[in-house]
């Protein structure tokens, strides 16, 4: 791998290579040039606890013809495929190196959750949402139950904004979850449980299911439970599964209008009200 990434480098086929490299004992993002070819030598490949395609999409902000290779896990690929669809980046302009962080097949789509089901004690158990619980058997419960243990976890939200801010997905440049304009000045950050319903409608066919904003969150709220739910509503409802092609345009579904004059994400979800 480290012969890979070197030879990418000298060839000139990457500008920089983003990485993970130890630190005091810690693997920190790294980005490697040719200028310090011997550096790739304590290149590690993680644990990766960062993501390194929402950095690339930083430097591309700032280089637009840069040519970056990344360390890539099963997730990053479906990341590169959504901001492919999203105009981030350009088809081809980050070139992967896979890794496999996690238990599932090099290139499968299977579940790749490697989180380590969260320690539940007794009062979470009882009031609040088991992360590791499947959606079906949290669905099970009576819609009030239900009610009450999300708004338990969302009223341990300190509002730190790590979970935004460590998310491949949240790329726009003015976030409004900051923006005074939609929410009030007085309501910055927004009011809870505004903060977390505004963060998972735009998490709807952008979540990549990558896990990093759960592993974030100090008050341990399962936030990649909410999201797989919506995006579980989006495979339902219009048979998009988000970050499963570069070429499955979300935009498309507001193609053709059918006879209720509506566009049809419209009234699909007028539908299901
Ligand atoms: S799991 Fe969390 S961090 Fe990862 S893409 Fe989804 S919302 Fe973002
Ligand atoms: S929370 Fe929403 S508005 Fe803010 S960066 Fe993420 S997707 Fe964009
Ligand atoms: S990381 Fe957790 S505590 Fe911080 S803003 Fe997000 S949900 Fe709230």
């Amino acid at each position: 791998m480290q012969d890979t990434v070197k030879t990418w480098l000298t060839e000139g086929t990457v500008d920089i290579f983003l990485g993970y490299k130890m630190v005091e004992g810690h693997p920190i993002p790294h980005g490697f040039s040719r200028n310090c070819l011997d550096e790739i030598d304590e290149m590690v490949t993680g644990p990766a606890r960062y993501s390194l395609e929402k950095f690339a999409t930083q430097l591309l902000q700032i280089h637009p013809e840069a040519k970056i290779g990344i360390l890539a896990r099963d997730c990053t690929q479906r990341a590169l495929n959504v901001l492919t669809i999203w105009q981030q980046i350009s088809p081809g302009q980050i070139k992967t190196l896979q890794v496999n962080c996690c238990p599932s097949p090099l290139g499968s789509n299977t579940d790749c959750s490697y989180l380590q089901p969260a320690e539940t004690g007794t009062y979470k158990a009882a009031h609040g949402v088991d992360g590791s619980q499947s959606l079906q058997t949290l669905e099970q419960m009576p819609e009030e139950e239900r009610f009450d243990r999300w708004m338990y976890e969302f009223q341990k939200c300190i509002k730190c904004y790590g979970c935004r801010n460590v998310c491949p997905m949240c790329f726009c440049r003015e976030c409004s979850l900051e923006n005074k304009d939609l929410v009030g000045n007085g309501h910055l950050p927004p009011d809870i449980p505004i903060f977390h319903l505004v963060r998972a409608v735009h998490m709807a066919g952008r979540c990549i299911d990558c896990g990093l904003c759960e592993e974030a969150c100090p008050a341990e709220i399962p936030l990649r439970m909410l999201y797989r739910k919506i995006n579980d509503m989006m495979g339902t409802l219009f048979d998009y599964h988000t970050g499963s092609s570069p070429d499955q345009s979300p935009f498309s579904l507001l193609g053709d209008k059918p006879s209720s004059g509506l566009p049809p994400m419209t009234a699909e979800l007028s539908k299901n009200k």
